[in-house]
């Protein structure tokens, strides 16, 4: 498999390196050339498979010959020990629960696959790494908890102590061992701009620090297949579906747009975004312009006024889109819009869909999967379309539970793998914002 850089400036590099190096170094993105494709048979071999096993099969064609097999099937089976429910809501719509990992949150994933695979490598060559990354909440449990335990990789990832809940810093501090976990006298922000200093420091370049982010393309493929293993276990396939995604940074339905060009029948993408509109008005006007600052609304991990991954999804209908958001040369839009409709729901729409799914079919969704299920259906209201559709939830309702309760009545259970962290000790270390100590920190840390 040979990646190429969206910004088309930087070589052509192996699966291996752009995994470890995250970015490009012309500042792009990573995407892989080639894909292998899937034929309906190949789906169709998949739909008595539970998940590993398909995650391991479709891996095993995608990173052929980066990884070997054998190693390849441990690591899915270790990483997906959960369930992926897909729950019937009418005879056309399914929800996809993407919601059962540790972290409660469809980031696990990425986050678990991304951290064994760099394990995996590390471990060949006897190396070792510090990730280190900064969170305003649920990328840094995710990501935490995906490398916890991992021999050859530390994880330090700094929070602002006022800006996450108490359950999202206890999914970071309830672990330690090969985490750490800082908490910042400060914002996000402050958080993100230590972490970025540190990386260009070359007074700490010997640390071998690396970044976790969502823009590195290990975190993108395995998001790929879990749209080709819930295609497979619909009873009669469908000639073709239709998913709809809750996007922000849209990397997750990135993941759906590399299942589409393997192969998989999917008729229309539905990215549905909430009132951080910047996708559906480049699809309606082809001219983009981020919103910055980004609108605060209820899914507030969709809270993104210029989402990184949209360079990635310019490149494969053929044109090109810098870091800043700069087109220099067009997609195929006509084509780009008969694959992708984006939909931009409102928070009041997203509050009504939580209440009108708990009375209609009893079950309760939180605030990003309700963007999702409002987007298909203002699609099917647009277009009369009733194609099987597939929308996803992408977190535990219990992770909002004052949304769900005041539009259900309802206090979401907490799933078992919250419940578990209540109890347990923190560990933790504080620092503020000067940038002098936090280098200090690390050079007496990681020696
Ligand atoms: C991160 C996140 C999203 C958005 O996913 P993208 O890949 O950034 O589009 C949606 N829902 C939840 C719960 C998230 O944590």
């Amino acid at each position: 498999m040979r990646l190429y850089s969206t910004n088309l400036k930087a070589p052509e590099v192996s699966f291996q390196e752009a995994l470890i190096t995250g970015l490009a170094p012309d500042s792009g993105l990573y995407m892989p050339k080639d894909l292998p494709s899937f034929s309906k048979e190949d789906i169709d071999s998949l739909k008595d498979e539970p998940y590993p096993e398909v995650a391991y099969r479709v891996l095993s064609k995608v990173l052929e010959g980066e990884v070997d097999d054998g190693s390849l099937k441990i690591i899915a089976y270790d990483a997906y020990n959960y369930d992926v429910p897909l729950e019937e809501i009418d005879e056309h719509t399914y929800i996809m629960r993407l919601d059962r990992g540790p972290t409660a949150s469809f980031k696990d994933f990425a986050a678990r696959m991304m951290a064994r695979l760099m394990q995996y490598y590390l471990s060949k060559e006897n190396k070792s790494l510090t990730i280190l990354t900064a969170t305003s909440g649920d990328t840094g449990s995710a990501v935490a908890d995906a490398f916890y335990g991992l021999d050859n990789i530390r994880v330090i990832v700094l929070f602002p102590t006022d800006e996450v809940s108490g359950r999202q810093r206890k999914q970071m501090t309830t672990l330690n061992d090969n985490i750490t976990a800082i908490s910042i006298d400060g914002k996000f922000d402050d958080c993100q701009a230590m972490v970025k200093q540190a990386f260009s420091d070359k007074d700490l370049k010997h640390l071998n620090l690396s970044s976790a982010n969502s823009i590195n393309i290990g975190r993108l493929i395995p998001q790929s297949i879990y749209y080709i293993y819930a295609y497979s276990k619909l009873r009669d396939y469908p000639e073709e579906i239709i998913y709809s995604v809750p996007s922000g940074n849209f990397g997750n339905m990135m993941g759906c747009v590399l299942a589409k060009n393997m192969g998989l029948p999917v008729k229309k993408i539905i990215a549905s975004v909430n009132e951080n509109d910047e996708v559906p008005a480049f699809l309606n006007t082809g001219d983009y312009e981020k919103i910055v600052p980004s609108k605060n609304c209820l899914s507030n991990a969709m809270n993104v006024g210029h989402p990184s991954n949209l360079a990635r999804l310019i490149a494969i209908y053929g044109g090109v889109m810098d870091e800043k958001g700069n087109i220099s040369k067009e997609a195929d839009m006509d084509k780009l819009r008969n694959d992708v409709y984006s939909s931009s729901v409102t928070d009041e729409q997203t509050k009504t869909t939580i209440r009108e799914i708990y009375e209609k079919y009893n079950i309760l969704i939180e605030p990003h999967g309700a963007v999702g299920i409002k987007g298909l259906f203002e699609f099917r209201e647009m277009t009369g379309d009733n194609t099987l559709a597939i929308t996803l939830e992408t977190a535990d309702p219990a992770k909002f539970p004052e949304h769900v309760k005041a539009q259900t009545g309802v206090e979401p259970e907490l799933p078992e793998s919250l419940k578990r962290i209540e109890s347990k000790d923190e560990f933790m270390d504080y620092l503020g914002t000067d940038y002098a100590a936090f280098k200090k920190y690390l050079q007496a840390k990681l020696v």
